[in-house]
């Protein structure tokens, strides 16, 4: 139930549980029930072999639809979604499990996440204990965590013995989080980029856009190299079929060493979405 990488053109990277995940995906956020199936189909003709859903998107259904009609072997495409906040704590998470589960229509998830830590709630260990038992049991390839601080992570490794393969975080050239990803190198996380092109917004920054005309690609293109060139996994979002094939093409081209060191100066610790240190949506009853 290992994801078979070779039978892709993206290239993969190996996470720290052995299995592997593509380095570029599809994010499908905010993405209607109605439209998630054609952009979904959209991405998988594109090329994209990589969907990142969560229970909170609503489109976990749609996303499973999507990508059995479009009938490749089941290792030949990575699926991630993500346990919602109102659901953490052990036996809730077995349950929201296979609920999300059913709504995929697979037998087999290959990332799951815990899609806020939400410290105030003080769940996400044992949320992660369910994780680690589903592990166990076969049903999912791979288990981690998003928007996870350090303090988390450190607690996390510290109660469960088990550092997780990924965190999925908001990163993009305004905020590019490079103490955090420093802590993800030194434990072997995968660094997985949420909003990688700040939903939109920086794709009009002028120093981006100059570097893109510079070199004849697209504003995405270029934040999209920056990312795959630190190393990240990244997970981009369009519901446009152009742009989602223009954030594919993103392999036959390199940011020299200097255009990276422009675009990583850009950071202001910027986000677009809330602080993980307090964010607690969904928890309010
Ligand atoms: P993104 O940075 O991928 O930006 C998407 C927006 O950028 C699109 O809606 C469109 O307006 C624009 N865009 C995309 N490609 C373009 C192109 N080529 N030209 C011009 N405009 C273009 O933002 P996102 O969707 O928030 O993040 C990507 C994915 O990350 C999501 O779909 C979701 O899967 C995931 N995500 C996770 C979390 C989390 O808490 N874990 C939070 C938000 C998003």
């Amino acid at each position: 139930m290992t994801f078979r990488s070779e039978t892709s053109a993206v290239p993969s990277i190996i996470l720290n549980d052995g299995n592997v995940i593509p380095k570029l995906g599809f994010g499908v956020f905010q993405v209607s029930e109605t439209e998630t199936s054609a952009t979904v189909t959209a991405a998988l003709e594109a090329g994209y072999r990589s969907i990142d859903t969560a229970a909170l998107y609503g489109n976990e259904a749609e996303v499973g639809h999507a990508i059995r009609e479009f009938g490749l072997p089941r290792d030949e495409v990575f699926v991630t979604t993500k346990l919602r906040n109102s659901d953490q704590g052990y036996d809730s998470t077995l349950q929201a499990f296979e609920t999300s589960m059913q709504k995929l229509g697979l037998d087999y998830l290959d990332l799951y996440l815990i899609h806020w830590p939400v410290p105030s709630a003080d769940r996400f260990v044992d949320t992660y204990r369910a994780f680690q038992a589903l592990k166990a049991q076969g049903r999912i390839g791979s288990i981690g965590v998003s928007n996870f601080n350090r303090d988390h992570l450190e607690r996390l490794i510290a109660e469960t013995g088990e550092t997780p393969a990924v965190n999925q975080i908001e990163l993009h050239p305004s905020l590019a989080q490079p103490e955090l990803r420093a802590f993800h190198a030194e434990h072997g996380i995968a660094t997985e980029a949420w909003a990688p092109l700040g939903q939109g917004a920086e794709l009009k920054d002028p120093t981006i856009t100059g570097i893109a005309q510079e070199i004849g690609r697209s504003p995405a293109q270029v934040i999209i190299r920056w990312h795959l060139q630190l190393g990240n996994v990244v997970i981009p979002k369009s519901v446009t079929p152009s742009r989602i094939q223009e954030n594919f093409d993103v392999f036959s081209f390199e940011l020299t060493t200097e255009q990276m060191q422009i675009i990583s100066a850009l950071d202001t610790a910027t986000r677009v979405g809330p602080d993980p240190a307090v964010f607690a949506v969904g928890l309010e009853n």
